[in-house]
């Protein structure tokens, strides 16, 4: 299958439902992405809105029973991911993908001592010796930044703090350097500093390692300093994709406008920036035939609740589907505490 050489993944018109007691539950409806070699993209949305399932379907981690394929394709080294088998997926998931969830606790056995669990991995993996992987476990260690390295590889993972657990998941789902990190919520349980501080490692590991990493937020705030592009995703669409550059000081749609306006931001009372986007997102079992976000949109239009919008396209990197930017729309400004301009 041909690629653009410059991606190393390319995501064509994912679908995916779940089948449940009311109906089948339309997670992803059509989500289309590429992911460069060694950049971060942001993938960023409410609860719901299809993100981490996109990811997962991406490592094939989602629950077999109810999960209905609809379409789609999602091309890695030549291989579409989405057709391997599981004893292909083996050989991917780990060594050439790898994932780091929100809670690390689901990631480490915490029977076994975190040198092990490195160990582990290599041996399996890249073959390597018993002694050499011990070596190359205390090094990983190091490399993200956990002091005492030859110590606490003996250790079991509820001797280390939240923050530090999570520096040992990443270090195991680095082991291999896979040629793709999928960080889902890698920050959410940790607090606002130690946040910082894992980013930062992400972003540094991700330019000494040159993995290529799709971080997947319900934040807009926290990619800021660490992804180079970001897609919002709403209702299981992409609704917005550009630079971080583009999305932060050029939004073009009201949900992204919304996000933005509900980043706290840095100064001493809190409560009179925050905005919160009001309502909630639709019912996936019977999503809306028109824009999702319109019951929430304060500049929904007519046309909005009967017809998906097409994207408009603002630049090599920067598309959104909104219908304010039909030429008959009316001219709208994003609201001041967002700052971009139509
Ligand atoms: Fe709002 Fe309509 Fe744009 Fe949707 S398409 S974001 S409802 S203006």
């Amino acid at each position: 299958m041909a690629m653009n050489n410059d991606n190393i993944l390319e995501v064509r018109d994912l679908r995916i439902s779940f089948g449940t007691y009311a109906g089948e539950v339309q997670a992803v409806r059509g989500v289309s992405f590429d992911l460069r070699r060694r950049e971060t993209l942001a993938i960023v949305g409410e609860s719901g809105s299809g993100k981490s399932v996109t990811a997962k379907s991406l490592m094939r981690l989602l629950p077999e029973a109810n999960t209905i394929f609809k379409g789609g394709e999602a091309i890695f080294d030549g291989r579409d991911l989405l057709k391997l088998s599981e004893k292909q997926m083996q050989r991917v998931r780990g060594p050439k993908i790898a994932m780091v969830f929100q809670d690390p606790m689901t990631s480490l056995d915490p029977t076994m001592k975190v040198g092990n669990q490195i160990s582990e991995s290599l041996r399996k993996h890249l073959g390597m010796s018993r002694a050499k992987a011990r070596e190359r476990s205390v090094e990983l260690l190091k490399l993200v930044g956990i002091p005492n390295a030859e110590e606490r590889v003996k250790q079991y993972p509820h001797q280390f703090s939240g923050g530090m657990r999570q520096r040992v998941v990443i270090a195991i789902a680095l082991a291999c350097e896979p040629q793709i990190l999928i960080a889902d919520e890698p920050t959410t349980a940790l607090d606002v500093t130690i946040q910082a501080q894992i980013l930062d490692l992400l972003r540094e590991l991700q330019e000494k390692i040159g993995t290529s990493v799709i971080l997947i937020t319900h934040d807009l705030g926290v990619v800021a300093s660490v992804a180079d592009r970001i897609a919002v995703m709403y209702a299981g669409k992409i609704v917005e994709m550009g630079t971080v550059r583009e999305t932060f000081y050029d939004p073009q749609m009201p949900y992204t406008w919304g996000l933005l306006a509900s980043i706290p931001l840095p100064t001493a009372d809190r409560s009179q920036d925050l905005i919160p986007i009001p309502g909630s997102p639709p019912d996936m079992s019977d999503p809306p035939k028109g824009c999702p976000f319109t019951a929430r949109c304060p500049y929904a239009m007519r046309v909005c609740p009967t017809e998906f919008p097409e994207y408009t396209t603002f630049s090599a990197e920067h598309k959104a589907a909104c219908w304010l930017h039909h030429p008959m729309a009316p001219n709208v400004e994003p609201p001041a505490r967002v700052g971009g301009t139509r």
